[in-house]
């Protein structure tokens, strides 16, 4: 009798909600609807809430554009809740039924527009066009149909699903899989999945008569509740992208040396460390310790600014020259650090020999044309178990050897020493 009883719960409560009669017990029709109110209700501030997450978090991120379009999509969202409300109350049914249709649908193509900008994936907007064009006309094509059919659900729920898996297509072809962005690629699916089921459970279960009956049955409570924590779990997880990229911003940011672009100590280290926790490989892994000569008087002489231009120059060639997974580094300074994975002391002077040399023959900006710099070097392999900070005092003792035996060249670990020491022992 939910036709019946529907249209005298809608005077009631346009009447405060109060109706003569009602002093005891409450038919199972009111308790679902005044369920949904309050779950409308409970949207309604979820989706604000997540706005202003969103408005204020964006403020931080390196992409703020990403984060006020997923606040704008909560912001229309929350319109749909508006609009069911005005469906219950008001006489308007149609406008308000598209009204609650397009506001969630545009909300999930706003959080594709935000994907876009979070995960540099352009959008289709043709297709776009054609999508929401095609799925507004099939709104207002079905709301004549009978509800509770095959036809009317699917037509209503449809496109939900499609822009759905939009959203989790262009988290997909991002190729981005950190954990963040695979729950994600999994709630937007799921969703999608949710408004299938829902056209489903829709036929199965009964839709109400109208959009009145639909808000008044426990369908719609069930299918609101469920929606619900779909939505909270997908507004969690895109603040989780966005602090987890803000966080990976500021941390690389405090690993690169912003002269040069290169490591600084800390983000050379935790490179190393990674990747001296992989298994051991057939060649030993290189430090090499760079230092320009003589750079206090190329300050001296043309100025801090001209030091700063030999000093990019210097990285330049370092990241120009370093072969596939080097690490290079700027300790400070004047100072530098390449890391040669897999390559034993006798390539890894090779190669410092071959930076010596480009080094001594370039130009800088800056400086005038005839001017020649020159730079020493200290080479040291990584014997089996040897933590970095051994190799690199190794690789800072053979650089001094260079810088005292006349600067402008290449030095290897001191192994000589260590078998002179030995030979000393011998003798004592
Ligand atoms: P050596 O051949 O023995 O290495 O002599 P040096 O003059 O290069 O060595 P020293 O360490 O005495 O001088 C390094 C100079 O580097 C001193 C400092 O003013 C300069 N310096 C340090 N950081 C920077 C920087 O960021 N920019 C510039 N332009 N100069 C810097
Ligand atoms: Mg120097
Ligand atoms: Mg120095």
């Amino acid at each position: 009798m939910r036709v019946a009883v529907v249209p005298e719960f809608q005077q009631r409560m346009k009447h405060g909600g109060q109706t003569p009669g009602y002093a005891t017990g409450v038919p199972e029709t009111d308790v679902s609807m005044n369920g949904a109110l309050f779950l409308l209700t409970v949207n309604f501030l979820i989706a604000q809430l997540f706005c202003v997450f969103f408005l204020i978090i964006s403020k931080r991120s390196r992409i703020p554009a990403a984060g006020r379009w997923f606040a704008a999509a909560f912001a229309v969202a929350s319109l749909s809740a508006i609009f069911e409300v005005i469906i219950r109350y008001a006489d308007v049914d149609r406008l308000a039924s598209f009204g609650a249709f397009s506001s969630l649908f545009g909300a999930i193509f706003m959080i594709r527009l935000g994907l876009g900008r979070l995960y540099a994936v352009p959008l289709n907007v043709m297709a776009t066009a054609s999508i929401v064009g095609a799925s507004l006309t099939l709104n207002l094509l079905i709301y004549d149909l009978p509800r509770s059919t095959v036809l009317h659900s699917l037509g209503y729920q449809l496109p939900f699903a499609v822009a759905e898996l939009i959203c989790a297509a262009a988290v997909y072809r991002s190729g981005r899989r950190e954990t963040a962005d695979l729950t994600l690629m999994g709630l937007l699916s799921l969703t999608a999945a949710h408004f299938v089921s829902k056209a489903y459970f829709a036929v199965s279960f009964g839709a109400g008569k109208d959009a009145q009956a639909y808000l008044a049955s426990t369908y719609a409570l069930v299918s609101q509740s469920l929606g619900a924590v779909l939505v909270i779990a997908t507004g969690l997880t895109l603040l989780a992208v966005i602090v987890v990229d803000i966080m990976d911003d500021a941390k690389a940011s405090s690993e690169i040396d912003p002269l040069s672009g290169l490591f600084n100590r800390r983000g050379f280290n935790e490179r190393v460390a990674q990747i001296l926790g992989r298994p051991l490989s057939a060649y030993p892994h290189c430090v090499i310790l760079c230092d320009l000569d003589h750079f206090k008087a190329v300050n001296d002489t043309y100025g801090h600014a001209a030091g700063d231009e030999v000093i990019i120059s210097f990285a330049r060639m370092l990241r120009e020259h370093a072969p596939p997974g080097a690490i290079c580094a700027r300790f400070g300074g004047e100072e530098f650090a390449v890391f040669l994975t897999s390559t034993g002391e006798t390539t890894g002077d090779l190669f410092a020999q071959g930076l010596r040399n480009t080094f001594s023959s370039m130009a800088f900006p800056g400086l005038p044309d005839a001017v020649r710099l020159t730079s020493s070097f200290g080479v040291a392999a990584l014997s089996d178990g040897e933590i970095i900070a051994d190799a690199i005092n190794k690789a800072d003792g053979a650089l001094y050897d260079a810088k005292k035996s006349g600067r402008n060249r290449v030095n290897r670990t001191r192994h000589d020493a260590a078998i002179d020491f030995e030979q000393w022992q011998a003798q004592a």
